[in-house]
């Protein structure tokens, strides 16, 4: 898609810190990193998001996710683990309207990305169930 920032990434259009590709997927830095090592990993091809993604284009992503990965965990960055996020939807806090898996290294527990969950009312499981499967 010609006004994407990430296609022009893909089109070498614009720079950016490229660490790892594939034939389907690309993998670089964040520009606005939460962590050192902070990666995007997108689809070549343009789609919104993972449920719109096409299946091989979503297997190259999660395999050079897993790649990027091993390669954070074993590089001298020596984070104490790593986060896999993914925000679809604007009120998730999608900004960037073409899919991208995050991968966040943690340095310690109380910097950096952190999951915050709100208990909040919800149905009963079985209900919530029955409305998914
Ligand atoms: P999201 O909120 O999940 O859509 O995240 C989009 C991410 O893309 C943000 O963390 C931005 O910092 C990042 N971003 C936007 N433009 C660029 C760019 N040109 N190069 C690298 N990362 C970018």
């Amino acid at each position: 898609m010609s006004n994407c920032i990430f296609c022009k990434i893909v089109n070498s259009e614009i720079d950016a810190y490229i660490v790892g590709e594939n034939k389907h997927a690309i993998a670089f830095l964040d520009v606005n990193p939460i962590s050192n090592g902070h990666t995007l990993v997108i689809p070549k091809k343009h789609t919104c998001d993972l449920n719109t993604c096409d299946k091989e284009s979503l297997m190259g992503v999660f395999q050079l996710v897993q790649d990027v990965s091993r390669n954070i965990e074993a590089s001298k960055l020596k984070p104490w683990g790593i986060n896999y996020l993914s925000n679809q939807g604007n009120t998730a806090g999608q900004e960037v309207l073409h899919f991208h898996v995050h991968i966040i290294p943690k340095y310690a527990k109380n910097k950096g990305f952190y999951f915050r969950a709100d208990k909040d009312e919800t149905d009963d499981l079985k209900y919530v169930q029955s409305l998914i499967k």
